[in-house]
């Protein structure tokens, strides 16, 4: 398919670029934020799976701003850790590494000289392979290791914002966070496809169960915590669901046509170390025809 063709059919991507964020992802982020406020004040952040970017540049414009309006406040501080090499950002610092490792959580925490964070977020999504249970299950997993590493990171009050699948296991999902955020809520902006499963959930107030002691121990199912990951009766977590981003914006499912003036422009930041660069090299050599 044509960058042209792209441009057309996603109107987010056009924009991402004539607006010179890496990705259309940026939308979203910045969506939940208009809704939820949750950047105002924010000094120091941690961006979970980050590349390429488009979340961290966010947090960057984002952070600048508050510090401008608090000069006397030390410097912003935020940490982006994906497995995959990013190109670099402006105030941004890059830390290439594994969300479900322990050593990756002791190494945010090191940048912080000893702080915590007060907000996390993570867009992490497993490469997807189609089969819906198996992507959910993996994306579930992924979330549960977010969260994990949160707990570490993350500072009694802060804020944690995540992608998730609205699978058939959300409510098992719901009552983990609720283990550690009194205020849950899911919510899914404009900008994200409404062909697509995936929402967000934005878990305020973080306030640990007093007997907790991080672990990267996963699933974080097998604890219990004064029966509060009960999943029967009244004890079913249902959490609100909040739809955000202008109405009269644009719609993620539309196609809307190019204007006469329109000229098709590079993606910002193309992947470092493309995940598929290695079939390509495969494929260049004629592995594959022999
Ligand atoms: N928020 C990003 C942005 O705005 O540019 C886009 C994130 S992209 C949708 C999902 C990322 O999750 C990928 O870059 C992938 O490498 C990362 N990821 C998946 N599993 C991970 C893991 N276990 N540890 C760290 N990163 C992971």
């Amino acid at each position: 398919m044509g960058k042209s063709s792209k441009d057309k059919r996603d109107v987010y991507y056009r924009l991402a670029k004539e607006e010179g964020w890496r990705a259309r992802s940026a939308f979203k982020l910045l969506q939940l934020d208009e809704e939820f406020n949750f950047l105002q004040g924010v000094q120091r952040a941690v961006d979970l799976c980050a590349a390429p970017g488009s979340w961290s540049q966010v947090l960057s414009k984002r952070l600048g701003e508050n510090h401008k309006q608090t000069p006397e406040e030390p410097e912003p501080k935020i940490v982006a850790v994906d497995l995959q090499a990013m190109a670099p950002l402006d105030g941004v610092i890059q830390l290439q590494g594994d969300i479900t490792k322990k050593s990756t959580a002791e190494k945010i925490i090191s940048y912080f000289d000893g702080g915590m964070a007060d907000i996390v977020i993570c867009d992490g999504a497993p490469d997807v392979t189609g089969l819906h249970d198996m992507d959910e299950y993996i994306q579930a997993q992924l979330l549960l290791a977010a969260l994990n590493i949160t707990t570490h990171v993350l500072r009694p009050g802060g804020t944690f914002v995540a992608k998730i699948f609205r699978g058939k296991d959300i409510t098992l999902l719901y009552s983990q966070l609720k283990i550690f955020f009194p205020t849950v809520t899911c919510s899914k902006p404009r900008s994200s496809r409404n062909s697509s499963i995936e929402a967000f959930i934005v878990c305020q107030n973080y306030q640990p169960p007093t007997d907790y002691t991080p672990t990267m121990a996963n699933p974080l199912l097998d604890l219990q915590y004064d029966g509060m990951n009960e999943l029967t009766g009244p004890n079913r977590t249902i959490v609100p669901f909040i739809a955000c981003g202008d109405l009269n914006g644009y719609d993620a499912d539309r196609t809307y046509p190019l204007t006469s003036s329109y000229k098709s422009l590079d993606p910002l930041q193309p992947p470092i170390t493309a995940p598929y660069k290695t079939a390509m090299e495969l494929k260049r050599n004629n592995f594959y025809n022999k």
